[in-house]
């Protein structure tokens, strides 16, 4: 059920750097990505103005959560929607599983969510003898090839299009082509067919307006609406923190998350879905379920340090600027989500045993913070990660020690300047390969010393 659990972190980042290809594919889908929310930012002329406006109704919401999800809740209820509660994923399971005995459901189609990855949802699906079909392109071609997605917007970002040409004629038995417009109409003739034919739609959330009880999804390939509107069965399941007070602070978010998420000011399809289909209505399903999953993250909201993560709305463009997320991709991480909100999320989540290491694969620039929508201070709550790993006697022992020699080196003039002078006579040895340097350095170039220290430059003008 765990599928939050980087155990393997720092020998994935290895495997990671090592992998050309692999770097290419992320390297070139980020900044892409990075590039096209540039252009369209500059046509916002408040968009720093946005952003606070959006972190103070993400903070509002969270502060008040059990008051919103009431509201929710009871305005879901009068318009005809059922909502329940579950605390893990098996909670949320046997909900899902019940309303899909229920129907005796043979096939369902999903749209993409994040979540369901939380809860590795499908494979307790298809257990029960239930298809699962991704209806996501990109959640379709990481279904094929039976990995798990390497970012949260865009999944299967790690593969050139010549890998899913290669994948798509292996795996589904169509004439081999690297365009996108035929692999995506490969894609399109089988999912057709499974939407007609699906007895529920799973989808998740991007929010949840209290005020009406209203289920807002944003997404670009109209998958999401053909799952929530043919099937008769519509089955949300959603974090608890996805909720918003109003329709007003809803759009305003809206602006700001396809910007931040694809560079684009509006997706092509935006649903805002309230009830079951009512007697003259011609679709829509017949029957709306909606589960509000905790799973961690009350225990999230409970510390301070920490629970501005809960503000996140999931846009994914701490991982595109990242630069450690750049150089390794996502599935290094080993976590459903990567990347610096991922290496937040995943502590609090499963175990901080589990997840801290994950903080430590930063290099702290702030490019996360700075970037962020909702402006939550992503690199400080890395740090702080980092402290308690600190302070709960995680890190090695010879990293301690290291550390409080720096610490007696950095305090004392005499210590400072012969270590200055230790180096420049180490230097030579390093910079020629001389000496076997493990660790991160193994693939860092060192730079090269300047001959004068700063210090020494200060006395020699000061003497002039
Ligand atoms: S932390 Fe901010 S930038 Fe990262 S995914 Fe969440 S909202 Fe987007």
């Amino acid at each position: 059920m765990e599928n939050i659990s980087p155990k393997y972190f720092r020998e994935n980042i290895r495997r990671s750097l090592l992998d050309e290809k692999l770097r290419l594919n992320v390297k070139k889908a980020t900044e892409l990505t990075l590039l096209k929310r540039k252009s369209v930012i500059e046509d916002f002329d408040e968009w720093e103005l946005l952003r606070e406006k959006a972190h103070h109704i993400r903070k509002n919401a969270i502060d008040n959560l059990d008051y919103y999800l009431e509201l929710f809740e009871n305005k879901c209820r009068d318009n005809g929607v059922q909502v329940m509660r579950a605390t893990n994923g098996e909670d949320a399971y046997v909900l899902i599983n019940e309303i899909l005995r229920n129907i005796s459901a043979k096939l369902v189609v999903k749209s993409k969510s994040m979540v369901t990855e939380e809860i590795q949802l499908n494979e307790q699906i298809e257990q029960a003898g239930v298809e699962v079909i991704e209806t996501d392109l990109g959640e379709y071609i990481i279904q094929l090839a039976g990995e798990t997605p390497s970012h949260i917007t865009a999944p299967a970002l790690h593969k050139s299009r010549e890998e899913i040409g290669k994948l798509f004629s292996e795996k589904l038995g169509l004439p081999y082509s690297s365009d996108p417009t035929v692999l995506t109409g490969y894609a399109r003739n089988i999912l057709r067919e499974k939407f007609l034919n699906a007895d529920a739609g799973i989808s998740g959330a991007n929010f949840l307006i209290a005020e009406t009880g209203t289920i807002v999804l944003v997404e670009n390939e109209g998958n999401a609406r053909l799952s929530t509107t043919i099937p008769k069965i519509h089955i949300v399941i959603t974090g608890i923190e996805k909720v918003v007070p109003s329709v007003d602070e809803a759009l305003l978010l809206l602006k700001l998350l396809p910007t931040s998420a694809t560079g684009q000011k509006i997706t092509s399809y935006v649903s805002f879905i309230n009830k079951p289909k009512r007697p003259n209505d011609i679709d829509g399903p017949e029957k709306i379920f909606v589960i509000l999953l905790d799973k961690g993250r009350r225990k999230l909201l409970k510390n301070p340090e920490t629970n501005s993560a809960l503000y996140c709305i999931k846009c994914g463009a701490c991982m595109n600027i990242c630069p450690v997320y750049q150089s390794v991709g996502g599935h290094a991480y080993d976590s459903v989500y990567p990347g610096p909100i991922g290496s937040i999320l995943t502590p609090a989540m499963s175990s901080f045993c589990n997840g801290k290491d994950l903080a430590f694969g930063s290099s702290l620039c702030g490019a996360c913070t700075e970037i962020c929508p909702v402006k939550i201070n992503i690199h400080h709550t890395l740090l702080w990660i980092r402290s308690q790993a600190v302070e709960r006697s995680y890190t090695p022992f010879i990293e301690k020690l290291l550390f409080r020699v720096w610490r007696r080196v950095m305090q004392n003039v005499f210590l400072y300047n012969l270590s200055s002078k230790i180096m420049h006579f180490l230097q030579p040895l390093m910079l020629q390969d001389g000496l076997k340097v493990h660790g991160w350095l193994a693939y860092k170039n060192i730079p090269e010393l300047a001959e004068k220290s700063f210090h020494e430059i200060w006395e020699s003008e000061l003497s002039k």
